[in-house]
C-alpha cells in the first residue's frame, strides 16, 4: 500500500509499504479516506521525538471498514468509522475511569500508558496517512458514524483528535458558561478550544496568536484575536478583564512556543497563562511537552523541564490539568452536535490533498506558512 513515510528531520516521503492487516482477532482493518496533518506531527517531522525512519504517521483517520476479525461483533464491514487517535482497551483501571489516553494496555512499554497511531512513544502502531489501517480493539476503538458523514468527512474527521482536544483543554480548564477563556495558540487546537469555548457559551473568548490568517479564523468562531506581535498579550487580556485576569486559561502551543521576538521558546506560554488567568482560576495545558531524554541534557527541546513561575502560580491559588485528550470520553456528543448543525469543525481546513501531495502539505503547514491552516489528505483519491 502507499503510505507516507517518517525519513528523519523535515523529511517524509510517500512509499510502498506493506499492507496493513488484521493481526489478532480483535482488529479492525479500515480503508482510510480522509485522514489528517496534526500539529503534533511535526514533533516527529521536526526531529524532536525518537521516532524510527521507515513509520507511517497520521493519527487523525477516518474511513471505511473492509475487513474484521473473528472477536469483532459491533463493527461491521462497509461501516464508515472515525478513529480516536488513541489507541484503548476499554478494561485496563485507567480506561474504565475514561481515561483512554492513558491506557496501560495498549503501550506495551513498561512504565509507560497510552497509545496513538503513528506516534513516537506511543506504542507501535502503524499510522493512517496510507491506503490501509489496522485497529486494534476495533469494537471499543471505532466511532460509527451516521450515513450522512459519507458526504462531509472534513467535519467528522475531526471527532478523531481536535475537536476533542480542544473541548478537553475547555474541560479540563473547568469553563463554565458566562466565564472568560484566554486561549494560547491559535492552530487547529486553539481554534477548535474557541469552537468549543463558544458552544459551552463563554462571555468572552480571548486567543492568541500572530498569524494574520489563524487570528481571522479566531473572529470568525467568536473569539477575540490578540496579536502578540503587537505587545504583551498578557497585557492585552488585562485590559479587556478589568485588569483581572480571564477566568480560564487553555494552553494550545506546546513546547514550540515562540518567544515576542518569534525564536522558539518553550517556557513562554505556560507564564503567560499564569499571567492571564485570574486568582483561583483554573486552566488546561493541552499543548504537548515531552518527558526528558537523557542522552541529549542540552537541547532546549528535549529537556522535559519547562520552567515556569510555580510561585505565582501558586500565590494565585490556581489549578491546572494536562496531557493528552481521552477523544473517546467526548467524541459521540461532539457528533451530536456536528450532525445537528450546531458545529462545524472544517471551518478551519485551507487544504484539502491527495497522499502523494502530503509532504508538500507537511512543509507549508510545519513553516506556518499564510493560508496553510489545517490540511486534510484523501489517501484513496
Ligand atoms: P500548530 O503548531 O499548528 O499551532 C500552534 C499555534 O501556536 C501556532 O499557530 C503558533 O503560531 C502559535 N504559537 C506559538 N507560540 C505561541 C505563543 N508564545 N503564544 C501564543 N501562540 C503561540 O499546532 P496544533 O495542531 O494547533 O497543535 C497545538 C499543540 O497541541 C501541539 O503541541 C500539539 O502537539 C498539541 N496537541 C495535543 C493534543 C492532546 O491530546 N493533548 C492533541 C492534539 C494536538
Ligand atoms: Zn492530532
Amino acid at each position: 500500500m502507499k503510505a507516507l513515510v517518517y525519513d528523519g528531520p523535515m523529511d517524509v516521503k510517500v512509499k510502498d509499504v506493506p499492507d496493513a492487516r488484521i493481526e489478532k482477532p480483535t482488529d479492525v482493518l479500515v480503508r482510510i479516506t480522509t485522514t489528517n496533518i496534526c500539529g503534533s506531527d511535526l514533533h516527529m517531522y521536526e526531529g524532536r521525538t525518537d521516532m524510527e525512519t521507515g513509520r507511517v504517521l497520521g493519527h487523525e483517520n477516518l474511513g471505511e471498514v473492509i475487513e474484521v476479525g473473528q472477536a469483532v461483533d459491533r463493527v461491521k464491514v462497509g461501516d464508515l468509522v472515525c478513529l480516536p487517535f488513541n489507541i484503548s482497551c476499554g478494561f485496563c483501571e485507567n480506561c474504565e475511569r475514561g481515561l483512554f489516553s492513558y491506557c496501560t494496555t495498549t503501550n506495551p512499554e513498561p512504565r509507560m500508558a497510552g497509545a496513538a497511531y503513528g506516534f513516537a512513544d506511543m506504542g507501535p502502531y502503524s499510522g493512517g496517512q496510507a491506503e490501509l489501517l489496522r485497529v486494534p480493539y476495533g469494537d471499543h476503538n471505532c466511532l460509527i458514524l451516521p450515513p450522512e458523514a459519507r458526504d462531509n468527512q472534513v467535519d467528522y474527521v475531526m471527532l478523531s483528535d481536535i475537536f476533542p482536544t480542544g473541548w478537553h483543554s475547555t474541560e479540563l480548564a473547568g469553563l463554565l458558561p458566562g466565564e472568560t477563556i484566554a486561549i494560547y495558540g491559535a492552530g487547529p487546537v486553539g481554534l477548535m478550544a474557541t469552537l468549543s469555548a463558544t458552544i459551552k457559551g463563554a462571555s468572552k473568548i480571548m486567543v492568541v496568536d500572530r498569524h494574520p490568517d489563524r487570528l481571522a479564523l479566531v473572529e470568525k468562531l467568536g473569539g477575540i484575536p490578540i496579536d502578540d506581535s503587537k505587545g504583551s498579550p498578557v497585557d492585552q487580556i488585562l485590559e479587556h478583564t478589568d485588569g483581572l485576569g480571564a477566568h480560564r486559561g487553555a494552553e494550545c502551543v506546546g513546547y514550540q512556543a515562540h518567544d515576542p521576538q518569534g525564536h522558539e521558546h518553550p517556557n513562554m506560554t505556560l507564564n503567560n497563562l499564569v499571567n492571564s488567568v485570574r486568582f483561583a482560576g483554573s486552566m488546561g495545558v493541552v499543548g504537548v511537552f515531552i518527558p526528558q531524554d537523557p542522552g541529549s541534557p542540552d537541547d532546549l527541546y528535549k529537556r522535559g523541564e519547562v520552567a515556569f513561575d510555580y510561585g505565582m502560580f501558586w500565590f494565585k491559588g490556581q489549578s491546572m490539568g494536562t496531557g493528552q485528550c481521552p477523544v473517546k470520553r467526548y467524541n459521540r456528543k461532539l457528533l451530536n452536535l456536528i450532525r445537528e448543525g450546531k458545529a462545524k469543525p472544517s471551518q478551519i481546513v485551507s487544504h484539502e490533498l491527495s497522499l502523494d501531495q502530503a509532504p508538500e502539505g507537511y512543509a507549508h503547514f510545519d513553516k506556518r506558512d499564510m493560508g496553510w491552516t489545517k490540511v486534510v489528505l484523501h489517501p484513496n483519491g
